[in-house]
């Protein structure tokens, strides 16, 4: 079989053997029951569902070890997983459902019920089983000792995931990924930590010898949580803590109890984290890194940990779906020195910054990102016009607009759908939101564009204040006079009490935002 598959990495797992891989609340699976469950069910698979190389098999559950067993189970099938949304409606399973063509459903009870209409074969794990379905343990009954992998014969560019993009600029589009780029992302992984702790001083070797306990904030369906937690784990045989949802206190709890080494997950995280009114209470001495991407991090975050957080390592890196996460990172020293940068490309990726035409632009010079390596997907899944699009000599445009600086570092300004045009001037969203998280009485904020006859666009915010501070437009006004150009100042203040609509990848839905407060 090829090395760089799923299934070698499976195998080589079950060498970790009686050390615990995952954690969910009081349940700890060890290595050597992952891989009997998961080989078990990979049998059934295909003696039971006639499951072979090439079917889609989806899976719809929230953070809980059997989404990691059934993962495991599909690729070691040769088949194509499909995790699905784990917060999608009814209709939008349903969508992904009949788009990726699955043969066999994995959910949990929650989701069993919103696919049972699908009317592909169920199996279900903790809950009610709807009308024809099986149960998860029906299907897996008591794995033994001598089980093994079916025998099917991969090769690394043979499709192993369809992941769903976040939906952020528009609907979810399927994103076909190889054996290879998973194949990659242990070693991408192990780079930027490596990377980030001898930046920043640290005897990595010495760090790497406590054994490394991640928490997962994010969900096991979005590319962060599958490759650089699950898969990474899963190699590496370290620990890995699933939670059901985002929830700061149950973060901080873990913490202390699994004596947790690594946070993974989005900025929001890590910023909810500290500001949480019981943040001094718990023990949090064994957390050495804290790794967010997947949405702009303000500089004002690294402040924040290095004040409240201090000898850790916190790294952001930056990625999508279709570069099975990890693409380019920033931590250490270097990430002391440009709060601001999203840092250099790992090892295996090449970058580019380029203009409309497709020419590169030289250092300093704002246009699209375009990335290219062994985590580059094979392209979009039922979608020949936008992979056509997006896709180009091996080259992912990602739509992000950004610059590289003399030095290599790179810097996202923007996603070039977010960008407001104000009368003919570019305002990055993001370089004022970044600004506005800088006054102290800011606890969340949003950047968006209001429709203007004469400008065609303005620029407003909508922000929700620190427990107990109020807000005004003139004061917040007055402090961005001291911080960037007077055009990109909002003139437009919604202030909000609630949290800001936010995907399970941590990003500002604008989208709803914006239809919120402008109607349309
Ligand atoms: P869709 O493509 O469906 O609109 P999406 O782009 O949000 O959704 P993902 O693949 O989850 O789906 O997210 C990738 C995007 O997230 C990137 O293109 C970029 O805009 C943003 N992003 C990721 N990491 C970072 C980071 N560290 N800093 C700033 N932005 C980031
Ligand atoms: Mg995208």
């Amino acid at each position: 079989n090829a090395p760089a598959s799923f299934r070698t990495l499976l195998e080589l797992s079950r060498f970790h053997g009686d050390k615990v891989f995952l954690v969910y609340e009081d349940e700890h699976i060890t290595f050597e029951d992952h891989f009997r469950r998961a080989a078990t069910l990979a049998n059934r698979l295909v003696e039971e569902y006639g499951v072979t190389k090439g079917d889609r098999v989806a899976i719809a559950m929230r953070n809980y070890p059997e989404w990691a067993v059934s993962f495991s189970a599909v690729l070691a099938a040769g088949a194509i997983a499909v995790p699905l949304n784990a917060w999608w409606t009814e209709a939008e399973l349903a969508y992904g459902v009949s788009d990726s063509g699955a043969k066999v459903l994995i959910a949990d009870g929650e989701r069993a019920l919103r696919l049972a209409s699908t009317g592909v074969p169920l199996i279900v794990t903790r809950g009610e089983l709807p009308e024809g379905a099986r149960a998860f343990t029906d299907v897996i009954g008591e794995p033994t000792a001598d089980v093994t992998l079916p025998d099917v014969t991969l090769s690394p560019d043979d499709p192993a995931t369809i992941f769903y993009t976040s939906g952020t600029t528009g609907r979810s589009k399927g994103a076909l990924g190889s054996h290879r780029n998973i194949g990659q992302a242990p070693m991408t992984v192990a780079y930027g930590l490596a990377r980030a702790s001898a930046v920043a001083g640290r005897d990595f070797a010495t760090a790497a010898a406590v054994r490394r306990i991640t928490l997962l904030t994010v969900p096991l369906f979005h590319v962060t949580g599958c490759f650089s937690a699950f898969i990474t784990t899963l190699f590496s045989g370290g620990g890995l803590v699933l939670m059901y949802k985002w929830d700061p206190e149950q973060a901080l709890r873990l913490i202390e109890r699994e004596r947790v080494t690594a946070m993974i997950g989005v900025p929001t995280n890590a910023w909810q984290l500290m500001s949480h009114p019981d943040f001094g209470k718990y023990d949090l001495s064994s957390l050495s890194t804290l790794g967010y991407g997947g949405a702009p991090a303000p500089p004002k975050l690294l402040e924040r940990i290095t004040q409240n957080l201090p000898n850790r390592a916190p790294s952001n890196g930056y990625g999508m779906t279709e570069t099975s996460a990890l693409a380019i990172g920033n931590g250490g020293a270097d990430y002391q020195a440009k709060p601001d940068s999203i840092g250099k490309p790992s090892p295996v990726v090449d970058v580019r910054v380029i203009d409309p035409m497709g020419g590169d632009l030289p250092a300093g010079q704002v246009g699209e990102l375009c990335v290219r390596g062994p985590n580059v997907i094979l392209g979009y899944w039922n979608k020949p016009d936008a992979t056509a699009q997006t896709f180009i000599d091996g080259w992912v445009h990602t739509g992000d607009l950004a610059k590289i600086d003399e030095e290599g570092f790179v810097y996202i300004v923007d996603r070039a759908k977010d960008m407001v045009i104000r009368g003919g001037e570019n305002v990055y969203c993001a370089e004022v939101e970044a600004a506005l998280f800088e006054h102290p009485a800011v606890d969340d904020v949003a950047v968006i564009g209001v429709p203007h006859d004469e400008l065609g666009e303005e620029v407003g915010m909508v922000v929700r204040p620190a427990p107990g501070q109020s807000i005004t437009l003139e004061e917040l006004q007055t402090f961005l006079g001291d911080r960037i150009a007077k055009f990109k100042i909002p003139v437009h203040l919604w202030v909000r009490d609630t949290e800001l609509p936010r995907n399970p990848g941590g990003k500002i839905l604008k989208t709803h935002l914006r239809r919120e407060i402008l109607g349309g």
